[in-house]
């Protein structure tokens, strides 16, 4: 789950990040009394999960209550790359002598923590990463050890980061990590990190995700799910209990068990075809999830096909038959299915399918994977 900039300083805070006092506000008066409190100069910051703000007249200095209203006016309903702004950040202005960057994530392939840090700051890390890949310092981090004060200052020098902000910066670093591995985050980013020209060094922006499995651990997190912003599908789905994720291809996709899922998008990508989505029913579905399911493919309009992709363990086959008969009673699908139903009770299944006097233009069944992948790219294509 990504946190808004907002939400972000304020899980930063918790583990004694400095950032600029500051608060949220969502209508115009409201800005002005938060900036009031922060004190002027303020900036006044559209709260959008999208980058590059600044540049798109989504960040802007206020020196008084008129150039809040302004500013703020400005920004509440702006629309950023698609993201229209429902809320704003004032925080306290801060000067800059320079701007640093850091991260922690993880790195899979290592089983380790990566630290990332440069002396070069404010722009895209992936700016950097081409135009000077040296000038990112990458740290592999044992999570068994973790990271100490000392490590963490040898980064900064390696970064090329000026001896007065040094211990700023590590000190910095050694709570960011703290954020990251008992704040459960999937990636925890500041950038710019500056350097005050009063040599302290504090967080500008804040970007953090937060690992979802961990999520039983951390009720508090209940608040950040209030405002997360879900595709439609995404959140018609998780209304639904369904385990998906949107894509933007053609041919939607229900399979029970992840793994299957997975193999299902790799089957459909080899026979030409693009997937609209992953959607696990889980083992043991019965025909109200089936029914669930098709309900959210066929709420995607981009879907031109439905691929069922069902290898019964615990799901038995006539459960599944009869989810797609009371879907097709229930919900007037927009695309044929095409199904490839083998494993548990298969063949009532698909008896259950045939008597139920569904047309062909409806529905197809087809003996292998690979046949019914091929048949439902071919009806995405039509
Ligand atoms: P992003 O572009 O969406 O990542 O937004 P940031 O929060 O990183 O801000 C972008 C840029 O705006 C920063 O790199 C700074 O140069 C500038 N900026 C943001 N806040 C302040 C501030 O308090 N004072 C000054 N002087 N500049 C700021
Ligand atoms: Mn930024």
């Amino acid at each position: 789950m990504d946190l808004f900039e907002y939400q972000g300083k304020q899980y930063f805070a918790r583990f004694d990040i400095p950032v600029s006092p500051g608060g949220p506000a969502d209508t115009v008066e409201e800005s002005v009394k938060v900036a009031e409190a922060s004190g002027y100069p303020v900036v006044v910051k559209a709260q959008v999960q999208v980058g590059g703000r600044g540049k798109a007249g989504g960040i802007k200095l206020a020196n008084n209550a008129d150039e809040v209203r302004l500013h703020a006016g400005n920004i509440l309903g702006m629309d950023i790359k698609g993201h229209v702004v429902k809320r704003v950040w004032i925080e306290h202005a801060s000067d800059i002598a320079e701007e640093y960057y850091a991260s922690f994530t993880l790195d899979r392939a290592a089983k380790q923590h990566l630290l990332m840090l440069s002396a070069q700051g404010g722009v895209d890390i992936e700016e950097v990463a081409e135009r000077d890949p040296d000038a990112i310092v990458k740290l592999h981090i044992n999570p068994v050890t973790g990271l100490d004060e000392a490590t963490a200052k040898k980064a900064a020098v390696d970064a090329k980061i000026p001896a007065k902000a040094q211990d700023g910066v590590a000190s910095i670093l050694v709570k960011l990590y703290r954020c990251f591995t008992e704040g459960d985050c999937d990636l925890a980013e500041i950038n710019p990190l500056i350097l005050k020209p009063t040599g302290e060094v504090h967080a500008l922006d804040a970007k953090v995700s937060l690992d979802n499995n961990a999520a039983f651990r951390h009720p508090e997190w209940d608040e950040y799910r209030a405002t997360e912003e879900l595709d439609a599908r995404e959140q018609l789905a998780r209304e639904k209990d369904l385990q998906y994720i949107g894509l933007d291809g053609t041919v939607g996709i229900i399979a029970n068990g992840a793994g299957l899922a997975m193999s299902t998008l790799d089957v459909v990508n080899q026979v030409g075809g693009t997937a609209a989505n992953f959607l696990d029913i889980g083992g043991g579905a019965n025909a109200d999830q089936m029914a669930g399911a098709l309900e959210v493919i066929n709420f995607d309009k981009n879907v031109k096909s439905i691929f069922i992709n069902i290898f019964g363990g615990i799901t038995r086959g006539e459960e599944v038959a009869k989810g797609i008969v009371e879907a097709l009673g229930r919900v007037d699908l927009r695309a044929p299915i095409v199904i490839r139903l083998d494993g548990t009770n298969a063949e009532e299944g698909r008896e259950i399918l045939k008597n139920a006097g569904i047309p062909e233009s409806k529905l197809t069944s087809k003996p292998t994977m690979l046949e019914a992948a091929k048949a439902a790219v071919e009806l995405a294509k039509k």
